[in-house]
């Protein structure tokens, strides 16, 4: 080994003793001929210093330039008083350096890495390999690694076995679309990557193995919209002969664990939420308890109102009208209204009607709002009763089909929480329960809220009967607004998964060309099994506090789902094409 220590692990414990150390020239300065260079290592740096009375050694030191690899070979003391750096691990001591070794030079980097500035993602992406020298990203990689270590170590003290599952595969349906990789033995056929590793982990416990799980890659082509990666980490999860509780339990225990161990937080018990009472009180099915605020259904209220912005939707079986009250924002400005107004509208709301309550006690007079002329001073009364206005408030209304108001309200939420800052605590794990197991398409037709190897809480019969009324064994664990993972206890009978089928409209013939192997499984002694997965680049997004999940991947994509660095996807040549029986279109050989 060429090195002794890591320059972040220099402490005063090490005074008087020499260290060589190998790294990076993060910083020079001269000093009025002295030559301070700080040496950065991925532990963190350490300022050596080198006097002009070692000639040969200033010399070299007076030549190197920022990123140059250098080892160093120097003695540990204590910085002089009132030069102690209380931002850097080594900060009380420093280096005299004795020896200097330029080990490798560096071009000037493309981007400055020893202090923080505004480089485009672009820029970082393409020199990603520079940019994961900085040490806030190699902080990032670090706790990466440790909340993995975290979790493996738990998992294999309670039985599970790692095993892992193919990335040449056909088809999971987890709701994205396949990414494909064509098949050169087999003309005109492809492999799919696994959207999840789901139906082996699910052969895996027909197979016996009781307790499954594997830090798995998984490939999801989807519009790059949001946070979203085309491949990411799941933690993924099954067991045997563990219902619901016992699977929640356990994983909660994990997490609990893993914030004990790696931030040194405790988190308390989760609380429990049906799906219903999440859409009905926070608009969302993943909602951010750190937001003290709510929606309040005010329907009955408003069915005989003259107005039928309010009356339409409170009549309407598929409508909903519902308030969100915020407190102390009564002095809120037109412009932030008019904003708002606009956020809402990205999710359907023709408008946001508001109450600003001035002054109670004056009744009618004392509400400032375009529509309380609207709506009778009784219903007025209950109305805010019931949202708990009192003066100084804002209300502000949503009345439209539910889906919009709910999606509206329940962002708008989100949005007045944060820009308020009125965030009650740091962290707010809970449990979503009593998913539907159906959600309706715009056309009608239905598909599975989760996926479709789910237990229905339901008989076959019922299942087929009245299918958008049942709902099912699924369950979510969500963090402070995100999803941070989700599974359910499986269908482990034959008879039943098809029902399912059926009821997703997928023909007999597709299913056994699709799941053939599924539903023979289902036959030999499937056991009762059930399992999650964990968003792994989420989990640590949010333990980092890092602002999207590209900061804690070693190597992401870009929003348009390709790799700046190395140029993926790229071209092939004609010759491999041939061999995967493949012929472009005119359109894209002539781009
Ligand atoms: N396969 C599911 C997913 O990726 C997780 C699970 O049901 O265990 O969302």
């Amino acid at each position: 080994m060429m090195r002794s220590h890591y320059c972040g692990q220099l402490n005063e414990s090490l005074d008087g003793q020499e260290v060589t150390l190998c790294g990076w020239v993060h910083r020079r300065r001269d000093h009025g001929g002295v030559i301070f260079l700080d040496i950065r290592d991925r532990e963190g740096l350490a300022q050596v210093v080198f006097d002009p009375d070692r000639v040969d050694t200033f010399t070299k030191a007076d030549r190197v330039r920022s990123e140059y690899v250098v080892k160093v070979v120097g003695r540990v003391r204590p910085r002089p008083a009132g030069a102690v750096n209380a931002n850097m691990a080594s900060g009380a001591i420093e280096v005299l350096g004795l020896e200097l070794e330029v080990i490798n030079q560096a071009d000037t980097p493309p981007f400055p890495l020893d202090e923080y500035s505004d480089v485009g993602e672009e820029t970082r992406l393409r020199y990603r390999f520079l940019d994961l020298r900085r040490p806030e990203m190699a902080e990032k990689l670090k706790l990466r690694s440790r909340i993995t270590s975290s979790i493996r170590r738990y998992l294999d003290e309670n039985g599970f076995l790692d095993v892992e599952t193919p990335i040449l595969t056909r088809a999971t349906p987890e709701g994205a679309r396949d990414y494909l990789v064509p098949s050169r033995t087999h003309a005109g056929s492809f492999f799919a990557l696994p959207q999840s590793p789901q139906l082996f982990k699910q052969l895996l416990m027909v197979s016996g193995f009781d307790r499954y799980y594997q830090i798995a890659k998984c490939f999801r082509d989807e519009d790059l919209r949001a946070d979203r990666q085309p491949e990411f980490t799941q933690i993924d999860i099954e067991t045997s002969f563990m219902d619901e509780a016992d699977i929640m339990g356990m994983t909660e225990t994990m997490i609990r664990n893993l914030f004990k161990e790696v931030l040194d937080l405790e988190l308390g018990d989760f609380p429990h939420m049906s799906y219903a009472e999440a859409m009905r009180r926070y608009g969302s099915d993943k909602p951010d308890l750190r937001i003290p605020l709510e929606l309040v259904d005010i329907e009955d209220q408003l069915k005989e109102v003259d107005f039928k912005v309010f009356s339409g939707p409170a009549n309407d079986p598929k409508g909903r009208v519902a308030a969100l009250r915020v407190p102390n924002a009564a002095n809120m400005p037109r412009k932030q209204i008019d904003d708002y107004t606009k956020y809402v509208a990205n999710f359907g709301a023709k408008g946001l009607a508001y109450i600003k309550v001035n002054e109670r006690a004056k009744g009618v007079e004392g509400l400032q709002s375009p529509i309380v002329k609207f709506i009778p001073e009784e219903n007025l009364n209950v109305i805010l009763d019931r949202v708990g206005a009192v003066d100084g408030d804002i209300v502000f209304f949503g009345a439209d089909k539910a889906k919009i108001v709910t999606d509206a309200l329940g962002a708008l939420r989100i949005r007045v929480g944060h820009d308020l800052e009125l965030l009650t605590h740091q962290w707010a794990p809970m449990w979503v329960v009593d998913f539907p197991m159906f959600e309706e398409n715009d056309d009608g037709s239905l598909s599975a809220l989760h996926h479709p190897f789910t237990s229905p809480k339901a008989t076959p019969d019922e299942l087929r009967a009245t299918p958008a009324k049942v709902l099912s064994r699924a369950y979510d664990m969500v963090l402070n607004g995100t999803e941070l993972g989700g599974g359910s206890i499986r269908i482990h009978n034959r008879q039943m998964q098809q029902a399912v089928f059926d009821v997703l409209g997928i023909s007999e013939e597709e299913q056994k060309e699709k799941f053939g192997f599924l539903l023979d499984a289902l036959k030999f002694g499937a056991p009762p099994h059930g399992g999650l997965a964990f968003g792994l680049d989420r989990l640590v997004m949010l333990m980092t506090g890092a602002q999207s999940i590209r900061e804690v991947i070693a190597f992401p994509k870009t929003q348009s789902a390709m790799c700046v660095m190395t140029q993926a996807p790229g071209a092939v040549d004609n010759k491999a094409l041939r061999e995967l029986h493949i012929r472009l279109r005119e359109t894209q050989k002539a781009e």
